[in-house]
Order: structure tokens, then sequence, then C-alpha cells
């Protein structure tokens, strides 16, 4: 499985805000969307930066409940590493793993095209080990 058909399966929708919004904005979308990390675009469209539900953690641990009021610029990771639509979901475990996080956007014809979540690696994960036990069941059964 590649994350093209991944997201074929799953939708292209990116959760998405701009620098200037508060991180009491994004604690409310993570909870509202029931997601853990949202792009941040730039005013051009591009994107900017990510930020998920550690760095709000962070941020509030270190400054206090004020930092709710701040910018999410503050507190974003600026280095964003993104993937194609043509890699494999083997290749984005080992992004995920090697980077030590949990959401990785998908770039498409230099456009944000989708993203992909470790919810959504292990999903896929787990249905491909049910359908090698299932074909192996069936071919114990018949041979
Ligand atoms: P996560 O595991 O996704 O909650 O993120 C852990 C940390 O990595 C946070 O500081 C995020 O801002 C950062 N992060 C998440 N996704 C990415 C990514 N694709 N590229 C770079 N940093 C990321």
């Amino acid at each position: 499985m590649n994350v093209a058909s991944l997201l074929k399966a799953k939708g292209r929708a990116v959760a998405t805000a701009s620098a200037d919004q508060t991180l009491l904005d994004i604690a409310s979308a993570l909870a509202h969307k029931k997601i853990g990390a949202i792009v941040i675009l730039g005013e051009s469209g591009d994107v900017a930066g990510i930020i998920s539900e550690r760095d709000l953690v962070k941020a509030i641990a270190t400054g206090g409940a004020a930092m709710l009021e701040r910018p999410v610029g503050e507190a974003m990771t600026r280095d964003v590493i993104s993937c194609s639509e043509d890699q494999t979901m083997e290749e984005l475990m080992e992004i995920m793993t090697k980077g030590r996080f949990r959401h990785v956007p998908v770039y498409s014809d230099g456009k944000l095209s989708g993203i992909i979540s470790i919810g959504d690696v292990v999903k896929n994960h787990i249905a491909e080990v049910e359908m090698e036990v299932s074909a192996m069941r069936d071919y114990l059964a018949t041979g």
C-alpha cells in the first residue's frame, strides 16, 4: 500500500490554521475535530509549520496557562517533514519512527494533498495483517 491509496480510502481533508491564531483556538480545534495536529499555513497558503497536542502541552508546561492567548507561531514546529503520494507505508513508518512524530503532511504536484497520522498507519497495518491471516487460513483449509 502506498500513500496515494491510503488517502483515496481515508480522504484528503487537512485541518489547517494560520500562524496568528491563538493556542486556545488550536486546542479547541484539536478537541472539536478529535485530531492530534494542525498544519499551519502562511499568508501565501504555503505550509509554515505544524502544531500538535505535544507542542501545546510543552507551551503550557513552560509558559503557564497564559500561553493559550499567544499566537500559534510561537509554539509550532517550522521545519515540517512531508512525504509524497508514491511513498510506501513502510517508508512512512520509518519517517515517523526516526523523526519521533505522529503526523506527516502529504504533497502532490507541490501542493498539500493530505495528511497521514500514526493512527492511519497502524489501522492500515492491522488490516494488512488480518488479510494475510485470512489468506493463510483459506490456504490451510483448502490445501
Ligand atoms: P506528534 O507526535 O505529531 O504529536 O509531534 C511531536 C512533535 O513533532 C511536535 O513538536 C510536532 O510539532 C512535531 N511534528 C509533528 N509532525 C511533524 C512533521 N511532519 N515534521 C516535523 N515535525 C513534526
